[in-house]
């Protein structure tokens, strides 16, 4: 049975990223997490910003309700939108801003609580930056990556997530398993939610 307390995630926009003549088309999933506070996680391009509101009011959310703007990184495809929620508080990668305040906090030492539902943890490798959301709800643990997972297919084939760019796969290797560890339900950069098998 779900809460108040519960938050209820759901996908906007299922990213994509494939390979054409001049690079790549790609734009990265976009994710609003509904409960006791209102949050957004990637924003896409800055040419999304209409059907992103569109897509918002179908779900009954004004774009200046939202409390947390997160980005799992600073790329381009993930922070377009940004702009558009002027009342929240921006996590861009493991910056945390509001107006022209940017706030100290290490999360190499420590996750960033918003209630006890939902926090930030820092997974670096696919930028040195990158963090990952963890929401709990019925569901159980649901963990919005970003680029540390490109999609599903890349837990067969290591050069998707790879080829989409790493800073450091040494490192970006040690939060996947990380993340595969903990996570009941992945949502990652560019393709479909999936379920964590877990290996007993
Ligand atoms: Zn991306």
């Amino acid at each position: 049975m779900s809460t108040k307390q519960d938050y209820e995630i759901t996908v906007l926009f299922t990213g994509y990223s494939t390979q054409i003549e001049q690079g790549m088309l790609a734009n990265c999933t976009c994710t609003l997490l509904k409960g006791p506070k209102l949050i957004i996680v990637d924003t896409m391009t800055a040419w999304d910003g209409d059907r992103l509101t569109e897509a918002l009011g179908k779900h009954d959310v004004n774009r200046n309700d939202i409390d947390f703007v997160i980005c799992t990184h600073g790329h381009s495809d993930h922070i377009g939108c940004n702009y558009l929620f002027r009342n929240a508080h921006h996590i861009v990668g493991n910056c945390i801003s509001h107006k022209n305040t940017y706030y100290t906090f290490n999360f190499a030492d420590n996750p960033y609580k918003i209630d006890d539902n939902v926090s930030v943890i820092a997974t670096p490798g696919h930028t040195l930056q990158d963090v990952t959301v963890l929401v709990k709800n019925v569901n159980g643990l649901t963990a919005i990556v970003g680029d540390l997972f490109e999609n599903e297919k890349d837990l067969e084939d290591e050069r998707i997530w790879k080829d989409a760019g790493s800073d450091s796969e040494e490192l970006q290797l040690k939060n996947r398993e990380k993340i595969l560890a903990i996570a009941d339900w992945i949502i990652p950069g560019h393709g479909a939610k999936f379920k964590v098998n877990k290996i007993k």
